[in-house]
C-alpha cells in the first residue's frame, strides 16, 4: 500500500493527510474522485475467470451485496483512519450495530450494556434479541464496579458507548477491555460521538468499533450509513456470515457522499470542537442552568478520563436546568439558529429537549441537548441570549 510507503519513508501520517491522499489507482485513469460503481453485478469473460474470482479473496467484487469498489474504497479509508485492520460499511448505524452484536452473541449468552446507550441499541438488546435467548443487563457505565458485578458465567459481550449522547458520560475503555478479556467476553463500542479522529478504542484493547456515519463522518445531513471496524479476522468472519446474510449494505452512491464528507472530517472537527466549547462555557454562566454536560469542561465529573482517552471533544452536549420540560420547549421554539431535530454531526446547529426514561434517574428538572454546528459561535451565543431573556429576568 502506498500509504504505508509514505509512512515508512517519513513519519506517521496525519489524519488530515490520510483523508486527502488516496493511493493511486490505475484502473480509474487517475480519477481524483473514485467513480460511483452503479452496478449490482460483475461478469466474467470466461468460466475460468468466474471460477477464479469465486475462489479468490473475500473482497473480489462479484455482486454489490458483497463487494462494490466505491464502497470498498470508503471502507479502506475508514479502517485506516480509525486505526483498525478492516472495515465494512452498512446502510445505517443501526444496521452496523445490530450486525456487530449478532456476530458476537448466540442464544443463551449474556450481554452487559451501558444503561445510557442509544435508545434503539438498548431496545435491540433488551427487547428484540431477548426473543432469541440473549439476555442483557444494563449498568451504569461510569462505574467499573457495576460492570464487574453484572458479569455472569455466560457473559460474552460488554457493549459500550463512550461518550453516551444525552448526558455525555464516559466509560473507562482500558479498564473495560481488560475486565472483558479476563472473563473471556468480547467488547464492542459505539464510537460515533468521538469519531475516528478523537478516540481510538483499539489502543485500549476494544475488539469491535461501530459508527453511525450519518453523523460527523458524513457531516452534511444528507446520508444515512454505518460502519464496523475491527481485526481482519473478525471483519472477515462478519463478512462471510451476518453481513452477507442480513444484507444491510451501503449503496455506492451513499459511499461516494460519505467519502466526500470524510475528506473534511478533521477540518470540520477542529472548528466544531472550538464552537462547542465556546457555547458550552457561555451556558455555564447562565443562572437557570444547573449543569453543563460537556467532557471538555473541567466541571465534567469525568474530565480527566476524557483527557486520557480522547484527543479532542466534539460538539454534541447537554445541559440540565431546574425548569420544566414545557418551559424549555418554549425556549427551544425561540431559538433562531438551533433547529429542532434529533440527529447531529452535520453543519447545522440543533436542539432537543430530552425525553428521559430508565437510566436517567440522576437528571433533576429538564435536560436539553444541543448540537453546535459550523455557524459563528458568537451568533449562536447571541441567539441563546435572546431566547433566554425572559428566563434571565425571572431567575
Ligand atoms: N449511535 C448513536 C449514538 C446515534 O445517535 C445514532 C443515531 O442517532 C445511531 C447510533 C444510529 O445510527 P443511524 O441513525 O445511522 O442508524
Amino acid at each position: 500500500m502506498e500509504d504505508q510507503t509514505v509512512s515508512n519513508r517519513h513519519h506517521a501520517i496525519d489524519q488530515s493527510t490520510l483523508v486527502t491522499h488516496d493511493p493511486h489507482d490505475d484502473k480509474h485513469q487517475g480519477a481524483v474522485v473514485m467513480p460511483i460503481y452503479q452496478n449490482s453485478l460483475f461478469t466474467f469473460p470466461t468460466y475460468k475467470d468466474f471460477d477464479q474470482a469465486f475462489a479468490g479473496p473475500d473482497d473480489t467484487p462479484l455482486y454489490s451485496r458483497g463487494n462494490n469498489p466505491t464502497v470498498q474504497q470508503l471502507e479502506a479509508r475508514l479502517a485506516a483512519l480509525q486505526g483498525g485492520e478492516k472495515a465494512r460499511c452498512f446502510g445505517s448505524g443501526m444496521a452496523a450495530i445490530s450486525t456487530g452484536i449478532m456476530s458476537l452473541v448466540r442464544g443463551g449468552d449474556h450481554v452487559i450494556c451501558v444503561d445510557q446507550a442509544y435508545g434503539p441499541t438498548r431496545e435491540l438488546l433488551g427487547k428484540f434479541l431477548s426473543q432469541y435467548g440473549v439476555e442483557t443487563t444494563f449498568v451504569d457505565g461510569t462505574s467499573l464496579e457495576a460492570i464487574r458485578s453484572a458479569a455472569k458465567a455466560n457473559t460474552k459481550l460488554i457493549y459500550l458507548e463512550s461518550p453516551t449522547t444525552l448526558t455525555i458520560r464516559l466509560q473507562d475503555l482500558r479498564a473495560c477491555a481488560h475486565f472483558a478479556k479476563s472473563i473471556g467476553a468480547a467488547t464492542m463500542i459505539d464510537n460515533t460521538w468521538a469519531t475516528p479522529c478523537y478516540q481510538n478504542p483499539f489502543e485500549f484493547g476494544i475488539d469491535l468499533v461501530a459508527h453511525s456515519v450519518s453523523k460527523y463522518i458524513g457531516g452534511h445531513s444528507d446520508i444515512v450509513g454505518g460502519v464496523l471496524i475491527g481485526s481482519a479476522e473478525l471483519i472477515n468472519r462478519i463478512n462471510a456470515n451476518e453481513y452477507l446474510l442480513l444484507g444491510g449494505i451501503m449503496t455506492s452512491q451513499t459511499a461516494s457522499l460519505v467519502m466526500r464528507g470524510l475528506r473534511t472530517l478533521p477540518l470540520r472537527l477542529e472548528k466544531l470542537e472550538q464552537n462547542g466549547l465556546t457555547v458550552a462555557r457561555y451556558l455555564e454562566s447562565l443562572p437557570f442552568i444547573t449543569r453543563v454536560n460537556h467532557p471538555g469542561l473541567p466541571s465534567h465529573p469525568q474530565h480527566e478520563l476524557a483527557k486520557r482517552q480522547m484527543t479532542g471533544t466534539s460538539s454534541l452536549f447537554s445541559f440540565e436546568t431546574n425548569l420544566t420540560t414545557e418551559v424549555m420547549k418554549i425556549w427551544a421554539d425561540r431559538l433562531a439558529y438551533f433547529r429542532i431535530g434529533v440527529s447531529w454531526g452535520g453543519f447545522e446547529s440543533l436542539v432537543t429537549v430530552g425525553k428521559l426514561g430508565p437510566g436517567y434517574e440522576s437528571v433533576q428538572g429538564s435536560l436539553v441537548r444541543l448540537y453546535v454546528g459550523l455557524e459563528k459561535p458568537q451568533d449562536l451565543i447571541a441567539d441563546i441570549r435572546q431566547a433566554s431573556a425572559e428566563l434571565l429576568v425571572n431567575s
